[in-house]
């Protein structure tokens, strides 16, 4: 079985929604890395920044002398609401590094909104973009309550010229979504994302209420909804973060009950200051997890679903790129504006260290392009140019790519580092390849 439902490129913030081909520059980069001069003090290059690579060694303005151009954004998370009605034990923004959410305001106010929607339309309008998308995000959006979601929703698409085409998404929890508000916002051309751990016994013993009582009843009740003929367009899939301890197709399986078109499976936040939890004599079992999963989902004869991970690789080792920041060489194009109106990164910088977000910009005074010449930003769109070297001697590092950008950090000298998840993502992708070139032997290795 080779092919996909259909292409998608996002973060892996949560939904598969947005389908335009993406502009690749890793490979072609070539492997010089514009350094900034080594003939400086240590002061001077600020050695105890948490993040020596990129901030402090990347070199943007040399990257521009040889011709590299950034890649705009093409997708925007809006921190809607800071707060969220669950407890959630990996929780990245609210049991992790960064505490910012505590300094910002709760509600995104329609001033931020609108200046946001300004910024989007500006950033569309200077790169003549056709196609971009918005995603509600949180804490919980919901938290935000429909009316203001649907203000915000008609601000944006009121700001955007005709020329472009907005794809609206939300990713939630799934507590507060009832038939009402389910429908309202399926009405306005959002896709909704939900958050699903897989059986109910695994979903409640991390994602809970503050009572500590499991959410799990409340989310069937929120995919019942989705299933059903009137919303099931609006469905955009579900998001799953791997629990080690439980059965991989058990896990599937439950997940494929509610009928998904698209599953995401997701690595949970770590980094080599904070490792994953690993079970005792099980070394690579995130990779051993997923490839159970794999088999599963490769080996029926009909594809049930979509897993972006595994179609992500699947495509790579066609020779294609990748569209999700969890593999490969592809730029990023994602910027998120947090509830006081900042400009940041992806959020799941917050489980690296405080401030790992920050870019300094802001909607209500910079344009979108100031953040363009981040050097955090820079480092995710430079491809192969910002792996390190003993990534780079790896064989599958076009398609692995370090893995996901968080999960290379250690402490001091920042993200230049294979993934803390680098045993699991040899083994999976070799698995991947193997089964793949078994198949169609037209593939090669
Ligand atoms: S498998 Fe490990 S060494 Fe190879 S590219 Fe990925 S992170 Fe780097």
């Amino acid at each position: 079985m080779i092919g996909r439902a259909s292409l998608f490129l996002t973060a892996d913030l949560p939904l598969s929604l947005l389908r335009w081909p993406r502009h690749y520059d890793g490979e072609k980069c070539g492997r010089h890395i514009p350094m900034r001069s080594t003939r400086v003090s240590a002061t001077s290059v600020g050695i105890h920044h948490p993040a020596i690579w990129p901030y402090r060694q990347l070199d943007v303005a040399a990257l521009r002398g040889e011709g590299w151009e950034p890649t705009p954004f093409r997708e925007f998370v809006l921190k809607v609401h800071q707060l969220c009605n669950l407890a959630c034990d990996y929780c990245y923004v609210y049991e992790m590094a960064d505490q910012s959410w505590r300094d910002r305001p709760k509600l995104m106010s329609t001033a931020v909104w609108q200046a946001a929607a300004r910024r989007i339309a500006e950033h569309v309008r200077d790169h003549r973009l056709t196609q971009i998308g918005v995603i509600l995000h949180g804490g919980e959006p919901l938290l935000a309550g429909p009316d203001r979601l649907l203000r915000l929703i008609a601000d944006v698409r009121a700001a955007i010229p005709e020329s472009c085409t907005v794809d609206i998404g939300m990713q939630t929890n799934g507590v507060l979504l009832t038939e009402n508000v389910a429908t309202r916002l399926a009405d306005a051309g959002v896709r909704i994302g939900v958050s699903l751990d897989g059986t109910a016994e695994s979903h409640d013993r991390r994602r809970r209420f503050r009572n500590g009582a499991g959410s799990h009843a409340a989310l069937e009740r929120a995919l019942d909804l989705l299933r059903s003929p009137r919303l099931r367009p609006a469905f955009a899939g579900i998001l799953c973060t791997v629990d080690v301890d439980a059965d991989p197709v058990d896990t599937y399986e439950s997940l494929l009950r509610h009928r998904p078109p698209h599953i995401d499976l997701l690595l949970p936040h770590a980094n080599w200051a904070s490792p994953p939890y690993r079970p005792a004599g099980r070394a690579e079992a995130y990779g051993r997890w997923l490839i159970e999963v794999f088999d599963r989902w490769y080996s029926t004869t009909s594809q049930e679903t979509g897993i972006r991970l595994f179609e992500e690789i699947m495509d790579l080792v066609l020779g294609g790129y990748s569209r999700s920041e969890q593999v490969g060489l592809s730029p990023i194009a994602v910027a998120v504006v947090e509830s006081d109106g900042s400009i940041e990164q992806v959020d799941s910088l917050k489980s690296a260290y405080p401030g790992a977000c920050v870019t300094g910009s802001s909607v209500l005074t910079d344009p979108f392009d100031s953040a363009l010449e981040h050097p955090g930003v820079v480092a995710r769109q430079i491809g192969i140019r910002a792996l390190s070297a003993e990534c780079i001697e790896c064989p599958v590092h076009r398609l692995c790519g370090a893995g996901h950008y968080a999960h290379r950090y250690r402490p001091g000298d920042g993200f230049r580092h294979p993934t803390v998840y680098c045993d699991d993502m040899l083994v999976l992708i070799g698995h991947i390849r193997r089964r793949l070139t078994a198949d169609h032997p037209e593939i090669g290795t």
